[in-house]
């Protein structure tokens, strides 16, 4: 008799392996880091191979926001805007010192000394700017802590 095999999982479990490979981040920029994202999807870098080069033009469709630039204290209540209109699951990378702690600016009197004063955030990239290979590390981090989730939610049967 021939054998079958036979996957066991769960919807959450088949979506979080879904969305691990498909992200979809948020056409979003703030400043000269957002040069660099913009370089990531471009042929030289080929974010496709992971599945990740789907830049939304709405929040509403995205579920990753790279907070990319500089975060000025004018700017920070439409950043949060944003984050908020995303459906979720959704998470968040901030890319470069500034987004991360202010960077060069953060003793400016108009600068946020890092976006999670505003909104959480799942990975941070540091650099000035972050190169695209530390975006797709980034990025390839946020499906690690998809896959974790997973393995955190199994440990708890
Ligand atoms: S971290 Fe550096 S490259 Fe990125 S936005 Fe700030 S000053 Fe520009």
């Amino acid at each position: 008799m021939e054998l079958e095999n036979i996957l066991v999982t769960t919807v959450d479990r088949a979506l979080d392996y879904c969305r691990s490979y498909s992200l979809w981040p948020v056409t979003f920029g703030l400043a000269c880091c957002a040069i660099e994202m913009m370089a990531t999807g471009g042929a030289r870098y080929d974010i496709s191979r992971f599945g990740y080069e789907v830049f939304r033009p709405s929040p509403r469709q995205g579920d990753l926001l790279i907070i990319a630039g500089t975060v000025t204290h004018k700017m920070a209540p439409l950043v949060k805007r944003l984050y908020e209109q995303m459906p979720s699951p959704k998470y968040v990378i901030a890319m470069g010192s500034c987004a991360m702690t202010g960077g060069p600016f953060v003793d400016s009197y108009s600068v946020l000394d890092g976006v999670d004063k505003i909104i959480p955030v799942d990975v941070y990239i540091p650099g000035c700017p972050p190169r695209p290979e530390a975006l797709i590390e980034g990025l390839l981090k946020v499906k690690e802590m998809l896959h974790l989730a997973k393995k955190d939610r199994s440990d708890l049967k």
